[in-house]
């Protein structure tokens, strides 16, 4: 199969229909715009198996998303799609670069969900846009940017109720839309522990509720097995488990 493109956690080939595509996740991962490096035993297929979840369970609820379906427990098929070069961040609770940049304490739950955009582009570090820099790059037309913005609360508001069922706190995630070859704009790329900040509500220390990439980046130990315990949350919550 022909390499389309390879990112930091997931490879992209073409598959003989033009229309779609296949997403390899690996267990590599990257932290700091891929300064630290590092594996994460079993992570493809934990991440390929909780984001096509998520994403069947967005698309009951409305949600448009690139999934169609896993032929391999790495892989996903997916529909081609033009990928806008933002990443569309919401934040429920202070934690990551918001804290650094603000002096906001971590875990300090915000007056509203936070939406915010970010510029899809390593060798700059992804900076955080303005809604006037947003109009300036014009790399989604201002009707788009609102569509971005309603959908992420939109998810935001379905994925937190459903993480809150999993004894999981959704504190901030990334999201990355694409368009169709219809000009449909569909939700793309990923959703799980490398892309989302998860707190255990079984735990109340500060590291050890921490379920997600965050173990990784501060070396917090047992990565592994944090992404497994998100998994078979998310799983059993669907019914998709015997757990
Ligand atoms: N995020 C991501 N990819 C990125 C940047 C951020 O998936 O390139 C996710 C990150 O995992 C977290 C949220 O977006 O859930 C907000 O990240 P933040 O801006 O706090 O950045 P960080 O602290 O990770 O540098």
């Amino acid at each position: 199969m022909e390499k389309l493109y390879e990112g930091k956690a997931k490879i992209l080939y073409k598959t003989e229909d033009s229309e779609i595509l296949l997403t390899q996740f690996k267990d590599d991962a990257t932290a700091f715009n891929a300064q630290k490096r590092g594996t994460i035993k079993g992570k493809g297929q934990i991440n390929c198996t909780i984001s096509s979840a998520l994403f069947q369970w967005l698309e009951s609820r409305g949600i448009s998303t690139h999934f169609i379906d896993c032929p391999e427990p790495t892989q996903m098929r997916v529909r081609a799609v033009t990928i806008i070069p933002l990443e569309v961040v919401v934040r429920n609770i202070a934690a990551g670069s918001l804290c650094r940049q603000t002096g906001l304490t971590e875990g300090t739950l915000l007056p509203f969900p936070l939406v915010e955009f970010y510029l899809k582009n390593d060798e700059l570090g992804d900076p955080l846009l303005t809604s006037d820099r947003l109009k300036i790059l014009e790399l989604a037309t201002p009707e788009q940017i609102e569509q971005l913005q309603s959908l992420a609360l939109k998810i935001n508001q379905y994925l937190s109720e459903f993480f809150t069922s999993c004894q999981i706190t959704l504190v901030d995630f990334k999201l990355e839309f694409g368009l169709d070859s219809q000009g449909q704009l569909l939700l793309a790329d990923e959703i799980s522990p490398d892309t989302c900040r998860l707190w255990d509500q079984q735990k109340n220390d500060p590291q050890q509720r921490v379920l997600d990439k965050d173990r990784f980046r501060r070396d917090l130990g047992e990565v592994e097995s944090a992404y497994e315990q998100v998994q078979q949350r998310v799983l059993a919550k669907l019914g998709l488990t015997e757990n």
